[in-house]
């Protein structure tokens, strides 16, 4: 009998074992067996079937809230960065966290939150390159070459990265001189603004490599996405040292580090007397790839008193409409809007929802796979009605957009961009319909600087000349200063020039790769 219970403990505690270590892994959304240790998966990305990353649950890295709400941002990101990614101590991920922002964001708090009426705008934007990208592409290099050495990796890691703007410039910042990584961004020869070419341009950093593409920002997207799958096919470079990597958000490098501005936000709240603690908080998110709202469902799920998420999309509605029916529809018209970076008809991170939400691996990629071949899907009823109690979700079109910016900057003096005023505009319809809402905190993901000609128009300016010079007129106008990066950014000494044909985007990169000075 003493046997058999001391067998039994045995048992049970190798079980309890195998689970703890077990929930410590990251698998694919899309199967359970293919894991990964949180290293792993930053420095792989995307897992091997096209899944992404992800813990079962994140309940279980539940964090001690009241600790938390004490700390300052930085050793608050390392506590919440190394509950997320475990293959990383406390004090390792603080090096890391300070290697990355100290010093580079307007603010020592990087995101602060401040009062504009009775709402709160988390501004996110306050970065090296004023997008709110800035908060995970800053810590995202020094992510992935740890991660590297934790593997035993001792290759260099060459990023290729496709942007319509905001992204490719935020990368560059990131990765710029971080020993062990090199970045090659192409753009799209016509199609991102004169602000943002500038940007871009401009970079400085001996690892960095930006190139146009004649084309769109489809035609270099597809081009990165065939660079990618060619060299997962046969590698030319093939004992040279070198692991190709993206730095977009489907890597959960890159979601992890949004999810600490969600506790900095709250905390604000408390330090500011306006909600008590525990008492839940709303949040209202600008959303385009779904990774900054999931960032906030993953608080949630960490023990912050979040209460609604508040998903908020300009004209491309194919998320309200999912949020409210259940039904993904992607069969509809693609709107080039005011919003540009929200302007997406395929929300990558969503699958990540669908696996957290009813933690069927099998579901998800049964339902990933009729979006890629019939372009929908449904989610069941009991998963829709999780979601319902979760999300609340709205849109609003560019007239809105505009009038938004006028009226709050009438209201309340406060300037926002247009991704920012869309999201102003569902709060309020968010309020409207629920008065039994919470503290609402609107997500502020851009400086009104980097869409200048949209916000005078907005603010019935005329305007004069450039985009540089609307820069300058709206200044002028609003008093609101012009973040340092961008002031003056039309006088600095352009370093790349490259334009391509997307057909020559094998060779350029291939080319780079080898050559290992690439300013000399
Ligand atoms: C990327 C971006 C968004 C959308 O964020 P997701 O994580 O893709 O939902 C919103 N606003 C701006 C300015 C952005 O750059």
């Amino acid at each position: 009998m003493k046997k058999r219970n001391i067998l039994r403990r045995k048992i049970l505690g190798f079980v309890d074992f195998v689970m703890k270590k077990n929930q410590k892994i990251y698998q694919s959304t899309r199967s359970e067996r293919l894991t990964a240790s949180s290293a792993q998966a930053v420095l792989q990305g995307i897992a091997p079937d096209g899944g992404l990353y992800t813990l079962r649950d994140f309940a279980q890295e539940e964090v001690d809230l009241q600790a938390l709400l004490k700390m300052d941002t930085l050793p608050m990101a390392a506590e919440i960065l190394s509950a997320l990614l475990p293959d990383f101590s406390k004090e390792e991920m603080l090096d890391l966290v300070r290697a990355a922002y100290a010093g580079k964001f307007e603010t020592p708090d990087l995101t602060p939150t401040v009062a504009v009426g009775e709402d709160a705008v988390l501004e996110l934007f306050r970065g090296p390159t004023s997008a709110f990208k800035d908060v995970a592409l800053s810590i995202l290099p020094y992510l992935m070459r740890a991660s590297a050495a934790k593997c035993g990796s001792q290759e260099e890691i060459l990023i290729l990265t496709a942007t319509s703007g905001d992204t490719g410039k935020a990368a560059m910042e990131g990765f710029c001189d971080v020993p062990g990584t090199r970045i090659i961004v192409f753009y799209p020869d016509n199609g991102v603004s004169a602000v943002q070419k500038a940007q871009m341009t401009t970079q400085q950093g001996n690892n960095v490599c930006v190139c146009a593409v004649r084309g769109n920002f489809d035609d270099a997207q597809t081009g990165v996405k065939q660079i990618f799958s060619r060299i997962q096919q046969e590698n030319p470079l093939t004992g040279k040292n070198i692991r190709f990597s993206s730095a977009n958000s489907i890597n959960i490098g890159r979601l992890a580090p949004q999810v600490v501005y969600y506790f900095s936000a709250y905390k604000a709240l408390l330090d500011a007397g306006r909600i008590r603690l525990g008492e839940p908080v709303d949040f209202c998110v600008p959303t385009g790839n779904f990774g900054d709202i999931l960032a906030g469902f993953i608080a949630k799920q960490m023990g912050l008193p979040a209460g609604r998420l508040v998903c908020a999309s300009n004209a491309n509605n194919v998320l309200t409409d999912f949020l409210r029916t259940g039904v993904y529809d992607r069969r509809r018209p693609f709107h080039l809007t005011v919003s540009p970076s929200m302007d997406i008809l395929v929300s990558s991170n969503l699958e990540r929802l669908l696996y957290l939400l009813s933690g069927d691996a099998k579901l998800v990629s049964e339902l990933m796979a009729q979006l890629s071949a019939q372009g929908h899907y449904q989610v069941p009823a009991a998963m829709l009605e999780k979601i319902r109690s979760l999300f609340w979700a709205g849109f609003c079109d560019d007239d809105a957009t505009c009038r938004t910016i006028g009226q709050v900057w009438r209201d309340h003096r406060y300037l926002c961009d247009t991704h920012t005023a869309v999201a102003w505009h569902v709060a309020q319809q968010y309020k409207a319909a629920n008065p039994d809402h919470n503290q609402v905190v609107i997500l502020s993901t851009a400086s009104p600087y980097k869409f200048p000609e949209a916000v005078l128009r907005a603010l019935s300016i005329p305007q004069q000349g450039s985009g540089f010079d609307a820069m300058l007129q709206l200044e002028a106008a609003t008093g609101v200063p012009i973040p340092a990066n961008l002031r003056g950014l039309d006088a600095r000494p352009v370093r790349h020039q490259d334009v391509i044909d997307r057909e020559n985007m094998l060779e350029y990169v291939l080319d780079k790769a080898v050559n290992p000075s690439w300013h000399a």
